[in-house]
């Protein structure tokens, strides 16, 4: 019987739930720290100041209308945002063999490489363990065949180096890598520029295919150049690879549903071929791109003057973000809280990995009305001079 009652309810997804739960919480002081999005420190939704500026130039510009985009996306921004992540001159645009996509975000980046990979690349996967929870279920429904390489150390809460490595070594010849280029989600651990070059020697030597998914360039330290240098370095090496991007978290447009997928290819004509791909993938799935995010972006990106704001505004957002670290670290070396914390510091990005079992997630949530992921990551971006010091008694509670 293929009626609509034998539909099985799907599982609510765990962070987009976990909104839910704080909503509903009646207690004046509760804290999210779920959902990964950036809050100013009154706890409220930033829209950037340049972000504003943009949207009134769109909005007065006589040129601009509701047709439809290309396939490929607004050329203005495809080209700005290649060069944003590549860097203004690099050897490979100039040669040509980057092909840049517009994307429905980040997510839409990755599940159009999902995609692109499940034909052209009979390969398995590997993802880090623990990795951003979609990840897993694009690979899947694309049909890929996912493996994982260990990232985290329970034990230093750090990066598992050697494990990585070991994996990387024994993963079948020509296997795809994917790779957090900066503000490792859910850990907020990176390798540092020396292991990075490891990994690339060890990637080349087993002629991997590195897939680098960018979702925090210049949301993690502060610096549009040094949260690429990863990236820039593997094209450096000569490999041949995809790097996605996302404009929600580093211009704030979330909604607007705002990314790109770049092709790195030997030749120009492969990487031709492989964006062609992408047209044919996206007409059968949405079509095309929605316009508005990236007329905002292509607006920052292009325009001298607000590019200039923009890495300003960026700097607000990442500096805000390590001061809470600090602050947090503070809180709890006063508090005595029974562990080590200086992971806190330590960690870059959006997330931090506190180490905080199920138990003690739970009784946060219970006991003291704080909302973080089973996992004990907590968006820094939740956390704010109002409720730091509340959240580190309530971290130093459970812990003791
Ligand atoms: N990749 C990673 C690692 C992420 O953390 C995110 C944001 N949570 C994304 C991709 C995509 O986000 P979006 O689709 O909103 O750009």
């Amino acid at each position: 019987d293929n009626s609509l009652q034998n539909v099985p309810l799907a599982p609510p997804d765990a962070i987009l739930n976990l909104s839910a739960l704080y909503k509903a919480d009646t207690d004046p002081h509760k804290i999210n720290l779920g959902v990964g999005a950036y809050r100013d420190n009154d706890g409220k939704p930033w829209i950037l100041p340049v972000v504003k500026k943009a949207e009134e130039l769109i909005l007065h510009d006589p040129n601009v209308d509701h047709e439809y985009l290309p396939t490929a996306g607004l050329q203005s921004f495809t080209d700005a945002s290649a060069k944003l992540i590549f860097g203004a001159d690099s050897p490979a645009i100039k040669e040509k063999r980057v092909g840049t996509f517009q994307t429905i975000s980040g997510t839409g980046a990755c599940r159009i490489a999902a995609d692109f990979l499940a034909r052209h690349r009979k390969a398995p996967i590997y993802i880090s363990n623990p990795s951003w929870a979609n990840h897993q279920a694009i690979f899947t429904d694309a049909g890929l065949e996912i493996k994982y390489y260990q990232y985290w150390d329970p034990q230093t809460r750090g990066l598992a180096f050697a494990s990585l490595i070991e994996t990387f070594k024994s993963a079948p010849e020509g296997s795809i890598i994917l790779l957090h280029p900066c503000a490792h989600n859910p850990t907020g651990v990176d390798p540092t520029f020396e292991q990075w070059k490891i990994i690339a020697d060890v990637l080349k030597s087993k002629n991997h295919f590195p897939f680098f998914d960018c979702a925090y360039q210049g949301f993690a330290s502060g610096d549009l150049d040094r949260d690429a240098q990863a990236v820039r370095y593997f094209v450096e090496q000569g490999f041949e690879m995809l790097v996605t991007q996302s404009f929600a978290k580093n211009m704030g447009l979330y909604g607007e549903r705002c990314g790109a997928l770049n092709v790195v290819a030997k030749t120009e004509e492969s990487a031709k071929k492989a964006v062609s791909q992408w047209c044919k993938i996206s007409r059968a799935a949405y079509s095309t791109a929605p316009s508005y995010g990236a007329r905002i972006a292509s607006t920052v990106l292009n325009n001298p003057e607000l590019y200039q704001q923009w890495t300003e505004e960026l700097k607000t957002m990442s500096y805000r973000i390590i001061n809470m670290r600090d602050e947090l670290f503070k809180h709890l070396q006063e508090l005595g809280t029974p562990g080590t914390w200086n992971h806190v510091v330590d960690q870059i990005g959006m997330f931090s990995y506190t180490g905080l079992n199920l138990n003690q997630v739970n009784t946060l949530k219970e006991k003291f009305h704080v909302y973080l992921t089973d996992n004990g990551r907590i968006s820094m971006a939740g956390l704010n001079t109002g409720n730091v010091r509340k959240f580190a008694e309530a971290v130093d509670w459970v812990v003791r």
